[in-house]
């Protein structure tokens, strides 16, 4: 397998040479994830964004205003995944951010790769690569099409780095939570470019850890000015109460490495490196197309934190749309205006605090598993003799390697399908042989859409709208929030072109995850990447 990968990429060097350039496509393709962004912020913020960020996207690119996600889990890795192979987790194999791995015994991160090595510091966060990725991503075909165009993918979190940018990345870069360094790994290369040590020389983290979270604007900007101490949010940093300014200046090095992420200044910086990539990998330089993938994380690490409904989250979106008006300005001046194509979307949404949800009537609650899994184990050995569950993990039951393929797995299958389907936080309850079976059922197929044999449990179960699992009930439980679900809190996301040839108009044909990708097909002038499912979004090419 390694020895064909090498003569794979010594074939794409070799013709790496040739000077030639597509039909009508862009200089560069910058793709956009804005971790957790929901929906209706583009509609909630509106009123505040300036005019070269979200609202340059709104108001002078297509607008596809009804984009869902068509399976679960809705997690960061499944959702980058899914966003640039065109397929769902069945498919490209992202099932979870964590799963239990059967042929290893253990949980296993959907990046990580115990084969190779940090690059950029001494650190293990760098073991990472695109190993469990099943699929091709739109960013292998490019480079599989055209061995000119380079392929960069930047993020705070190293899959939403590495997973865009798939395979054949000529440099996917990630935060190092030990030294704040923008790091790879041996997959891609054995040593960091200069551009990245001068980067990581100038120790930006210490510089913007330093100056304290403030409000952008002035309170009248803000609808939640007055609800700043909000029962609903997490504390972080030692702090007493979830309140304004976020001032991390005395905490430890280490903890100022972590805290940094939560502030939208790791949004600058992020910004900060995707302009240096811009620049000094020459994208919109090369022969054919040329593709940065940019991913937001601190938006989804603050929006568990503070939920959606927060002056916290407020603020982070004003502060994002100023770095999104940066990265556009840079794109004309460096690439040209008209001369390349951005979009934006978000790997997944986000549920509002179920504890608010509960609070102001509304359907929500809370799953606490850790009693209900000792239940289900003493109920599991006082009818077969034995405890059959090895464990419960992103809602996957996963039983034990004895009961698998024995004569009793039905029956333990069918017993843990009765009980858990008696808990009233559970919808619904599928068996891997239902999830292996056609369906017309919609929350049957999400489900199924997003299992894979070797990595799901032998049952999935979902729970009802507005719940989120917890491990037990303690006060940290009710604050903050999460996501995961099929429901539309989860799975409805912006969906934004800008660029080279689109139109200003909003479109409102109903598309999915999936689409996007089977569109950059058509920007890029590309062949379906491997295992994509979806169908262009034909509103886009209106003026082709
Ligand atoms: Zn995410």
């Amino acid at each position: 397998m390694k020895v064909l990968s090498v003569l794979l990429l010594l074939c794409l060097g070799l013709i790496s040479n040739q000077s030639f350039s597509q039909k009508n496509a862009p200089k560069v393709v910058v793709g956009i994830v804005v971790d957790q962004m929901c929906y209706d912020y583009l509609y909630r913020f509106y009123p505040q964004f300036g005019k070269d960020g979200f609202k340059r996207l709104m108001d002078k690119g297509t607008h596809f205003r009804n984009v869902t996600y068509n399976y679960v889990p809705t997690f960061t890795g499944p959702g980058h995944a899914s966003i640039y192979t065109g397929t769902t987790p069945s498919n490209h194999g992202i099932v979870a951010n964590e799963w239990f791995y059967r042929p290893f015994g253990r949980e296993v991160n959907c990046v990580e790769d115990t084969t190779v090595s940090t690059v950029g510091s001494a650190s293990s966060y760098g073991k990472c690569s695109p190993y469990f990725l099943r699929s091709n991503t739109i960013t292998d075909q490019l480079k599989l099409t055209y061995p000119s165009s380079k392929v960069i993918g930047v993020s705070i979190k190293d899959r939403s780095a590495i997973l865009p940018a798939g395979h054949l990345s000529d440099g996917s870069y990630w935060y190092d939570y030990a030294t704040g360094n923008f790091i790879t790994s041996t997959f891609y290369k054995k040593q960091l470019p200069q551009w990245v040590n001068r980067f990581n020389e100038l120790l930006l983290v210490s510089k913007y850890v330093n100056q304290p979270w403030n409000l952008l604007k002035d309170s009248a900007c803000y609808t939640y000015i007055q609800q700043d101490n909000s029962p609903y949010e997490g504390l972080v940093g030692g702090k007493t109460s979830p309140v304004f300014p976020y001032d991390f200046s005395k905490a430890t090095p280490a903890d100022q490495l972590s805290l940094f992420t939560i502030m939208p200044a790791a949004n600058t910086f992020l910004t900060d490196f995707a302009i240096q990539a811009l620049s000094n990998e020459q994208l919109g330089k090369h022969a054919t197309t040329d593709f940065l993938t940019i991913s937001y994380s601190t938006p989804d690490i603050a929006g568990h934190t503070f939920g959606p409904y927060s002056l916290e989250m407020e603020d982070m979106y004003f502060r994002l749309d100023q770095e999104l008006a940066r990265l556009f300005q840079t794109l004309d001046k460096q690439i040209g205006k008209g001369e390349y194509v951005v979009f934006l979307t978000a790997d997944h949404a986000v549920v509002p605090v179920p504890q608010f949800l509960k609070d102001h009537q509304l359907p929500g609650g809370y799953l606490f598993l850790k009693d209900k899994i000792d239940a289900l184990r003493t109920a599991c050995v006082a009818t077969f003799g034995k405890d059959y569950l090895n464990t419960i993990e992103n809602d996957n039951v996963y039983l034990t390697n004895e009961i698998l393929g024995s004569e009793l797995e039905p029956q333990v299958i069918s017993f843990f399908k009765t009980e858990i389907s008696k808990w009233t936080e559970v919808k619904r309850v599928y068996t891997k042989g239902e999830l292996e079976t056609q369906t017309t059922e919609n929350w049957q197929q999400m489900v199924a859409s997003g299992y894979d044999k070797e990595r799901s449990g032998e049952l999935i179960f979902i729970l009802q709208p507005g719940y989120l699992p917890k491990s037990s009930d303690t006060p940290g439980s009710h604050k903050g929030t999460s996501h995961g679900s099929a429901f539309n809190y989860d799975t409805h996301v912006p969906v934004l072109f800008y660029g080279k040839d689109i139109l200003p108009q909003d479109v409102f044909t109903p598309y999915e995850i999936v689409d996007i990708t089977a569109t950059l097909v058509h920007i890029l002038e590309v062949q379906r990447p491997n295992t994509t499912i979806g169908k262009p979004m034909l509103e886009l090419f209106k003026t082709r």
